[in-house]
């Protein structure tokens, strides 16, 4: 990415000084660490694994697990390519989600677009974005526990079928409830979790609303967001 244009990324979500501008470095932010998976021509996914991709979504489509459905518009799966290495998980759709039936399409899906591009992802070429619910809560009041059992299988079948080389859980309740753990997301910020059976690498940062409300802390999730860039660079340079 173009020095220029990681300075308006960063300026559009509100951080104004990272790097020295003047340094002439070429930061490691300018290698999009989705971009060689995203550039390389895939071919088209197993038919068996299209199938389960579309079963996954119509389950989603036609869910009735709990009573979330009744107050729904639709259940949101969730958006972009089936192969990427990057997958976020949010909470759960807001009104703006539930209307569009994707995942991050508000005001703070206009945010995590700005942060995730701060790091060379796109939700149309490197990064899948889900949630934890796939019905909207009334009122976007938080998940209650069951409609969470309900709903996670789901996200574990997501999982399996992208099978993601690193997972970014934004906000509270998707780090709680990916991790199992009560522990506040200052403790499970700037560290390495796994998840699953494939143990899967997965950084914990700030939800995008708390962000708008609290944009102080928006220089901790820059640093959450080098910190996830850092770990998928290992990665991919391990494999
Ligand atoms: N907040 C979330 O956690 N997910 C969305 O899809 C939208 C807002």
């Amino acid at each position: 990415m173009h020095p220029e244009r990681r300075t308006q990324y960063l300026e559009a979500i509100g951080i104004d000084l990272w790097l020295s501008r003047n340094s002439g470095a070429r930061p490691a932010a300018d290698r999009a660490p989705g971009a060689s998976a995203a550039e390389r021509e895939p071919p088209p996914p197993a038919l068996d694994t299209a199938a389960r991709w579309d079963a996954l979504r119509s389950e989603v489509l036609q869910c009735t697990r709990c009573p979330l459905h009744l107050t729904r518009t639709q259940g949101v799966l969730g958006v972009g390519p089936k192969r990427a290495d990057w997958l976020v998980i949010g909470e759960a759709p807001g009104a703006e989600e539930d209307r569009r039936g994707e995942p991050f399409v508000g005001v703070a899906g206009q945010l995590l677009d700005a942060m995730l591009r701060a790091i060379g992802l796109d939700r149309r070429t490197n990064v899948y974005i889900a949630n934890v619910l796939k019905s909207r809560p009334p009122g976007n009041r938080d998940p209650r526990p069951e409609e969470v059992a309900a709903c996670l299988p789901y996200l574990v079948r997501q999982i399996a079928l992208l099978q993601p080389k690193i997972m970014l859980a934004v906000g509270r309740i998707a780090a709680q409830n990916l991790l199992g753990t009560d522990a506040p997301l200052g403790r499970l910020r700037g560290r390495v979790h796994r998840f699953g059976e494939l143990n899967t690498p997965l950084v914990v940062t700030y939800h995008p609303a708390y962000l708008l409300r609290t944009p102080a802390d928006k220089r901790k999730a820059w640093e959450d967001l080098k910190f996830a860039r850092s770990v998928y660079q290992q990665r991919a340079k391990a494999q």
